[in-house]
């Protein structure tokens, strides 16, 4: 971390996560040492935020007799009688009613007005020549944070509530808590832990948040609704940035803007490769109001519907009937257009960090996605009675992930099979030519993806998970980032085993990890023989650009040559430079058209 001296422009290093330049307000979403979260309170909220301030009071109160108890059972004497005058503090009507009355009117949450308040406290008590009085400021500090403490553990916010435009700063977010997220309210995030292919950075990217992850909030006291410059492509973070700075990353964000604004702009065409070989370009979504973006950004239907986000979201698992709706209106939206909906994957990283509660976690080895289910038989029912349901609706496609070995998929098929059975006794109808895929993500059904292609109508290679499962690296922890690499041979090795035996039994392989959402190894996978691409939706308009720069020629000699390798960095680097020298040709293509049509 550093600080520029003369200006009050304070500069915070962190890793780059997603791309994308913010400029916005500072907004704290979690406590964070001296930094309150701050927002506007609904009129029809205001008595419930009151009385949750004095709960807070309430609490406090509590806590102060309990101590007090137990200091006269040790004949701490003199103690007592100091919290007596913390109990008085707390019956003065500047910290009862007074507080509540700033509530009312500013229609602010109570930690903030209760912190400000404070604050104000403190410059009068520091004002005051006397040492004796000015000490007496830390019996205040004393109370306020526990009072504070108390306000923290009742706090309820969502991303979807913070006002326009904001840089949500927090200790870590959540997946489902940025998926919450309106786009238009949430310009940044900055937090102090996270991974880069973590849900949360996964949402982030697919949203195109700008997003910062291990930054050091010890110098944010003080910084609340200070304007903030998130840098999502250099992992930087300015503070009160100087004019100077602020018009030169104005220019820069507007540039980004327009680039992909120009993409965007041709969402019309198809993905193909310039030899006219077609790719399916799909799109990994977490919530049904993302489709909107899908029919503007251009994508073929969704490759990958993350249903755990039903559950996520809501803290419980979705009844029959709540999820038949929710797939009802995801293939309806689709208007014709396919959706795999993969089924509930619960895993480590897909809860949110302000709910870890005893037992709550599924961990990442372990009972996660498909064991769960299976272990959850009712539940995975429930599941599939669902789709079958929304099948008569759509074209629909049901995906087990996490499948370790051919077991586990004929018991889910088994399942499958029940509930269209059952469904078909109560005259409920479905389509009978649901597709059944398997994802491959674990190095186990990549290497028995032979047996598994026989037993199923496609396959999804899961590559956040592959990655982390074969090069034994946590995909939530950044401490790992230099090795997390997409680019190991092992991981090409693997998809290339799975495209060639799926293409034995004539069963067509998708990416939908965040390995297909990078533009410099699109070739590579479409040479691998890789014949579709699921992407968050944000991403659709540079990876579909990506696909008609490059020929399945050269895209085939790319993979054989990438084959030949043995370091992840030598790939990383053959890759990059073949699609450097793609977007070149594209764009020399591109004049040359534009001459020609002058
Ligand atoms: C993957 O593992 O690559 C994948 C797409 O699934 P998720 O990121 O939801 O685990
Ligand atoms: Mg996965």
């Amino acid at each position: 971390m550093e600080q520029e001296g003369e200006s009050q422009e304070l500069h915070l290093r962190g890793v780059a996560v997603s791309s994308g330049i913010g400029i916005g307000r500072v907004f704290f979403f979690s406590f964070i040492e001296g930094a309150i979260p701050q927002f506007i309170i609904a009129p029809k909220d205001i008595q419930s935020e009151i009385r949750r301030y004095r709960k807070a009071l309430a609490r406090c109160r509590a806590d102060i007799t309990l101590i007090q108890s137990r200091m006269q059972k040790e004949g701490a004497d003199e103690g007592i009688t100091i919290l007596d005058s913390h109990l008085q503090i707390l019956e003065d009507p500047l910290i009862t009613t007074g507080i509540e009355e700033q509530i009312e009117e500013t229609r602010i949450n109570a930690e903030a007005v209760f912190y400000g308040q404070i604050k104000e406290y403190e410059e009068c008590f520091n004002r005051m020549p006397d040492e004796f009085f000015r000490e007496r400021f830390k019996d205040i500090q004393d109370i306020s944070r526990r009072i504070l403490g108390h306000l923290a553990q009742s706090l309820q916010i969502s991303l979807a509530d913070i006002p326009e435009n904001s840089m949500v700063f927090a200790n870590d977010i959540g997946p489902s808590e940025v998926a919450e997220a309106n786009r238009n309210s949430i310009g940044g995030m900055v937090t102090e832990t996270g991974g880069e292919t973590s849900h949360a950075a996964i949402v982030a990217k697919a949203k195109g948040i700008p997003y910062v992850s291990h930054v050091d909030f010890q110098k944010m006291e003080g910084q609340r609704g200070a304007i903030a410059v998130i840098d999502g492509c250099q992992g930087l973070v300015i503070l009160n940035p100087s004019q100077k700075t602020l018009a030169e990353y104005t220019a820069k964000r507007n540039e980004l803007d327009l680039a992909y604004k120009q993409l965007k702009a041709n969402s019309g065409l198809i993905a193909e490769t310039i030899d006219g070989c077609k790719i399916t370009l799909s799109a990994n979504v977490d919530m049904v109001h993302e489709l909107e973006e899908l029919h503007e950004c251009g994508g073929a239907g969704v490759g990958l519907f993350r249903s755990e986000y039903l559950y996520l979201v809501k803290e419980q698992f979705p009844s029959e009937e709540e999820q038949f709706e929710s797939y009802k209106s995801l293939v309806e939206n689709l208007h014709g257009m396919p959706a795999v909906i993969r089924t509930f994957d619960i895993g480590d990283d897909k809860h949110n960090p302000r709910d870890d509660k005893e037992g709550h976690k599924a961990p990442f080895l372990g009972k996660r996605a498909i064991r769960f289910l299976l272990d959850e038989r009712e539940l995975f029912k429930t599941q599939l009675r669902a789709i079958l349901r929304a099948s008569h609706y759509g074209n629909i496609s049901v995906m087990f992930p996490m499948v370790s070995g051919l077991q586990e998929l004929l018991d889910a098929k088994a399942l499958f099979r029940e509930a269209e059975k059952d469904l078909h006794g109560e005259g409920i109808p479905f389509s009978p030519n649901v597709r059944i895929g398997c994802m491959i993500e674990l190095p186990s059904a990549a290497l028995v993806c032979d047996v598994l292609a026989k037993e199923c109508d496609f396959f999804s290679l899961g590559t956040n998970d592959l990655l982390q499962y074969t090069l034994a690296v946590d995909r939530t922890s950044q401490e790992n980032t230099g090795l997390y690499q997409h680019s190991h041979p092992s991981v090409i090795r693997l998809i290339r085993m799975v495209v060639q035996e799926s293409s034995r039994v004539g069963i067509p392989v998708t990416v939908c990890g965040e390995m297909a959402a990078d533009p410099r190894m699109v070739a590579l996978l479409l040479g691998l023989g890789v014949q579709g691409l699921s992407v968050g939706i944000r991403h659709i308009p540079v990876i579909k650009n990506a696909i008609r720069s490059c020929s399945i020629v050269s895209a085939t000699n790319l993979a054989d040559k990438v084959l030949q390798l043995e370091s992840a960095e030598e790939i990383e680097q053959l890759v990059s430079s073949v699609y450097q020298k793609s977007m070149k040709d594209d764009f020399l293509s591109h004049l040359r058209r534009r001459q020609f049509h002058h």
